[in-house]
């Protein structure tokens, strides 16, 4: 299949879909974005009625097209729409970033609340990153980040009184995130994939949801070109320290030879997740000794992570 001049309702086709062959103008294609999130959404039992969403947005390209398209597709829903924004620290790439999450909030009017490091934990990431050297810690930088981050998250949604977070995470994030656990072996964290999964504990009030789940990190990128969204298009100066770089290249590369093999191996992995989630045994959760979190251990990760930098 080839690209062909025109879209199926006669304008000119601006983006072609690979996986099935489809042309579409820049409006039937956003249609499209819209279409599949809610069926998503409606399809794991995302939403319900008089839910309260706090989205978490950063200002790149996923999570403005996330409030955007949630926006939209939960008018006449009855559920609360609000959004966070956390600024981690990170000199020369956040404050741009942040810019575009507060106008993007603004030009549609939902209420944004924007949190850092700095005031839930007392740094900014540059200057504990920087400290690592010094104090022996051989922490990657997501490492040391992404328990601050979901616990920044969590505070801020909970300022806001919401039930729900939503998170921009797409398909080619799920998919990357599946094959650094399938390289650690950390079954746990695969069953975490499970749209199925719930946490627990009754202490647990926050439900989190992937709305963009099943799209193409590509097709968010076009998406909020064609609609005009601002967005920050730098990524994190952090980001390539990691196996998910090369996990990243294995997966577009596998996608071009092989258009759809995301979609089909994405199917596969939430397959494998809800199997864990039917078949691992729970694990106990209990409160963290140090801050009173839902913790699987004695100390919570975030605490782990404190300690080391005080
Ligand atoms: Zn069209
Ligand atoms: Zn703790």
């Amino acid at each position: 299949m080839s690209p062909k001049p025109s879209c199926r309702c006669g304008a000119k086709a601006v983006y072609f879909r690979a996986y099935n062959g489809e042309s579409l103008c820049a409006k039937c294609f956003s249609a499209s974005i819209f279409e599949k999130t809610k069926k998503t959404i409606s399809k794991y039992g995302m939403l319900n009625f008089r839910d309260s969403v706090a989205v978490a947005i950063s200002g790149g390209k996923d999570s403005s097209s996330l409030l955007y398209v949630l926006n939209e597709v939960m008018k006449g829903h009855g559920s609360k729409l609000q959004a966070l924004t956390v600024d981690e620290g990170i000199n020369g790439y956040r404050d741009e970033s942040v810019k575009n999450a507060k106008e993007l909030a603004e030009k549609l009017s939902i209420p944004l609340l924007v949190c850092s490091y700095e005031e839930f934990f007392g740094f900014a990431l540059d200057d504990a990153l920087e400290q690592r050297k010094d104090k022996g810690i051989s922490s990657t930088s997501c490492a040391v980040c992404g328990p601050l981050r979901r616990r920044s998250i969590d505070n801020a949604a909970k300022a806001l009184g919401a039930n729900v977070v939503a998170t921009a995470h797409n398909l080619d994030d799920v998919l990357q995130t599946f094959f650094i656990n399938l390289h650690s072996g950390d079954t746990e964290r695969i069953k975490w994939l499970s749209p199925a999964y719930k946490e627990s504990s009754e202490n647990f009030k926050l439900r989190r949801i992937k709305p963009f789940l099943e799209i193409y990190e590509q097709e968010l990128a076009f998406f909020a070109y064609a609609n005009n969204l601002p967005f920050q298009s730098e990524s994190c100066p952090y980001m390539n320290e990691g196996i998910r770089t090369e996990i990243r290249t294995y997966l577009n590369k596998l996608e071009q030879s092989h258009p759809g093999a995301k979609y089909s191996t994405l199917r596969t992995v939430l397959q494998i997740a809800n199997g864990l989630e039917g078949s691992l045994p729970k694990k106990e959760i209990r409160t963290c000794s140090k801050c009173g979190s839902v913790s699987t251990g004695e100390v919570c990760s975030v605490c782990k992570t404190l300690v080391q930098f005080q």
